[in-house]
């Protein structure tokens, strides 16, 4: 990165700490990843100069030849490892790909979606009241059952009472499997529209690890830039179920991305779109989603052990929700400090959190980027220990109530964690151990 470094060695500087940041730390965030190399060099190219407003062969620019080439390249290689009829890669990210799809079928304040609440482990645009989704459309919230699994029963009576016009399936904390066939029939029952929502899995549905959604519902919508491993962006297919429900879906879907929401697509994103889908076709790909849920199932059962209450009993994919109510911690003390011993994680609500969305029970960890690392089974049981170490030496923090008090609080816990010796060990430890798995 000369010329980078030239002209701008202020961004420069910023971006190498990133990268070592990212080598000397655990990062366990379910949604993050590491690309290839690859990748990245497809990201950083002259394809980003391009402007290709439209699709292939149907573009209201010139000099689209070679653009045509690369974005049909991407979505021949997406319709063939998912198997579907078609395919749009074009949305900028996950966001704008479910707002386009809303955007293809509903009609706002009329039509209604059904999505699993925030709090319960959806994702903002399944219909939060924050979210436009939930701003502008009608909702019919769902949540989860006591077990904080599915309740595939109560979900069924909801659909039928309230006949929404989209339901969507697919969850940014949930650990276990997802019952696509029974979302299907539920939503052939009322009439709806299937989504199902696998930004997060992708990667598994690929590797074989998770069942695939695409015989069950009409639309799947995926991130690119978590389990699949990709850059940043998103893919809208349609499958041969949502063909049959109505024909036009395909077309209303491509036209509510261009022209209806986006302009030019970010060829140097469908390129790089392109690479990782080549990647995730490979042998060794199903090896690595293989992986991911076996280090996930490990770690999980190690953080059993070491006396850690996980939501929904365990894991079954590549993320683990923990409820550190039995404790006596929250989520955001937990986190903060698990940063301080070099472990990256998010705080989370759990299913009937007690405490505000700020100041939540929980925190979600996944295995996706370790992995990517090479990290297995031993290093999982580490990682365990570790996080028992971590929550060990904060449980005496008593969190106050108030919420000028809790911010002071906050405060005084950065400048107390990061003197704590056993913190410390903990993060050179990690940093020790990061040093044998590099970077890709
Ligand atoms: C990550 C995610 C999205 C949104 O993706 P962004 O790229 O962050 O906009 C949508 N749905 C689910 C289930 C997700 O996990």
């Amino acid at each position: 990165m000369s010329s980078l470094a030239k002209t701008d060695p202020q961004i420069k500087k910023l971006i190498d700490l990133e990268e070592k940041r990212q080598a000397e730390v655990l990062e366990m965030i379910p949604s993050e990843n590491y690309t290839s190399r690859a990748v990245m060099e497809a990201l950083a190219t002259v394809l980003t100069n391009k402007y290709s407003e439209g699709y292939p062969k149907k573009r209201y620019y010139q000099g689209n030849k070679i653009v045509d080439d690369i974005e049909a390249l991407a979505q021949e290689r997406a319709k063939k490892l998912f198997g579907v009829p078609y395919v749009n890669v074009q949305p900028y990210s996950g966001s704008p790909a479910n707002t386009a799809i809303y955007f293809a079928l509903l009609e706002p304040q009329k039509d209604k979606i059904m999505g699993l609440t925030l709090a319960f482990g959806g994702h903002l645009t399944h219909g939060a009241p924050v979210s436009f989704s939930g701003k502008y459309f009608k909702t019919v919230p769902y949540e989860l059952g006591r077990d904080s699994r599915l309740d595939m029963n109560a979900i069924e009576k909801l659909a039928i009472r309230e006949k929404p016009k989209i339901i969507v399936c697919g969850f940014t904390a949930y650990a276990q499997i997802i019952d696509f066939k029974r979302f299907g029939l539920i939503a052939d029952k009322v009439g709806a529209y299937l989504l199902a929502d696998i930004s997060h899995i992708a990667g598994l549905v690929v590797g074989g690890v998770h069942p695939s959604p695409v015989s069950y519902a009409h639309i799947v919508m995926t991130t690119t830039h978590k389990t699949l491993r990709g850059p940043r962006g998103a893919m809208i297919m349609v499958t041969e179920k949502g063909l049959k429900k109505d024909e036009e879906l395909a077309e209303k879907i491509d036209k509510a991305v261009f022209p209806g929401l986006q302009g030019g697509p970010h060829d140097n994103q469908s390129a790089a779109i392109a690479v990782a889908l080549k990647e995730a076709s490979s042998p060794v790909f199903k090896k690595y989603a293989k992986q991911v849920v076996t280090n996930s199932v490990k770690l999980a059962s190690e953080l059993t052990k070491n006396g850690f209450d996980l939501v929904s009993g365990g894991s079954a994919n590549h993320l683990i929700l923990i409820d550190l109510r039995n404790k006596g911690v929250n989520g955001s003390i937990a986190a903060y400090a698990l940063e301080v011993a070099n472990i990256v994680v998010n705080k989370n609500g759990v299913p009937f959190d007690s405490n505000p969305p700020f100041y939540p029970s929980g925190i979600r960890l996944g295995t996706p980027a370790i992995t990517t690392r090479g990290m297995k089974e031993k290093e999982m049981k580490k990682i365990a220990q570790w996080f028992a170490g971590v929550i060990e030496e904060i449980k005496n923090e008593r969190f106050p109530e108030e919420k000028e008090a809790r911010i002071q609080f906050m405060k005084g816990f950065r400048i107390r964690t990061e003197h704590n010796r056993n913190l410390q060990k903990i993060a050179a430890e990690v940093k020790a151990l990061t040093k044998n798995f590099p970077l890709p």
